[in-house]
């Protein structure tokens, strides 16, 4: 009998896992994946979609009894924290096998490694007076109050709410990024300091490569802690944890 994988998505490597999980375990596995909603236009996803919230960790778990459920890949962005804990608790609770498919953290090399949004905001103001910033809402708030400074914000879907930073310049833009655009971009907008989460990934991102061509100094803001429990750093890994389940 088949059985039910749930991967908690919105992110490259949750759609490559969604790709190779369906082509290599075809009537085997039944593969369902979970957006948060957050982007007008994902790209199509093989297997299942579902989208929009579960309503916590208890409205994970009632999904997972509901839609029987069998093996849970949390594959979430490293700073979706909330959905990640509410992972947790609802396998905890459903007794679910769940994992963790993490990228490796970027190494920090030149940058600055800095705990919070806040410290990095203070950090920027040290460094520059121009920054590029390229993460969401939750994070910008740290930089609203900063009058001497000037920020250029990259983000996926033109905001239909004002921006918590007023008069910051706000571009649109979808990865992939190539080096030679980004260094054209941060020219362009005389960027000097570059704020960036880190993300992690296989690569160094482009803009993050550019800065360092262009001897722009960079802050790196460190992830939030990890749950607790099996994870995978590619998706590679995540096929062999599979292929012992399934
Ligand atoms: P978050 O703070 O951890 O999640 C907030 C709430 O959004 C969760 O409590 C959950 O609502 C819902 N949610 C999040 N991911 C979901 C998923 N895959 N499927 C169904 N519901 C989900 O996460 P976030 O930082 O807002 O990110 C939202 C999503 O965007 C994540 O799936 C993440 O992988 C993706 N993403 C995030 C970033 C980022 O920078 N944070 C970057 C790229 C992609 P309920 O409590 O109602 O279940």
């Amino acid at each position: 009998m088949s059985k039910r994988l749930l991967i908690l998505g919105g992110v490259a490597e949750a759609a490559q896992l969604a790709k190779r999980a369906v082509e290599r375990f075809a009537g085997r596995l039944e593969v369902i994946s979970s957006l948060a909603g957050r982007v007008k236009n994902p790209r199509p996803l093989p297997g299942r979609v579902r989208v929009g919230g579960f309503g916590g960790g208890d409205g994970l778990a009632h999904y997972i009894v509901s839609e029987k459920i069998d093996l849970l890949i949390d594959a979430t962005h490293p700073f979706a924290a909330n959905i990640s804990r509410n992972a947790t608790a609802a396998c905890r609770q459903t007794g679910t096998p769940r994992l963790i498919l993490r990228r490796p953290s970027w190494p920090v090399g030149e940058a600055l490694e800095v705990d919070s949004f806040a410290t990095a905001a203070k950090a920027a103001s040290k460094l520059g007076r121009r920054a590029f910033l390229s993460f969401g809402h939750g994070g910008l708030t740290a930089f609203a109050a900063m009058p001497d400074m000037a920020f250029v914000i990259r983000v996926i879907d033109r905001p239909e709410e004002p921006l918590p930073i007023a008069g910051a310049t706000v571009i649109t833009g979808r990865p992939p990024f190539s080096p030679a655009g980004e260094k054209a971009l941060l020219r362009e907008h005389r960027i000097d300091v570059l704020v960036s989460r880190n993300s992690g990934g296989a690569n160094l991102p482009a803009k993050i490569t550019a800065a360092r061509e262009l001897m722009i100094p960079i802050v790196l803001i460190a992830r939030p802690p990890d749950e607790p429990g099996e994870r995978a750093a590619g998706v590679e890994d995540a096929l062999r944890w599979l292929s012992l389940r399934s």
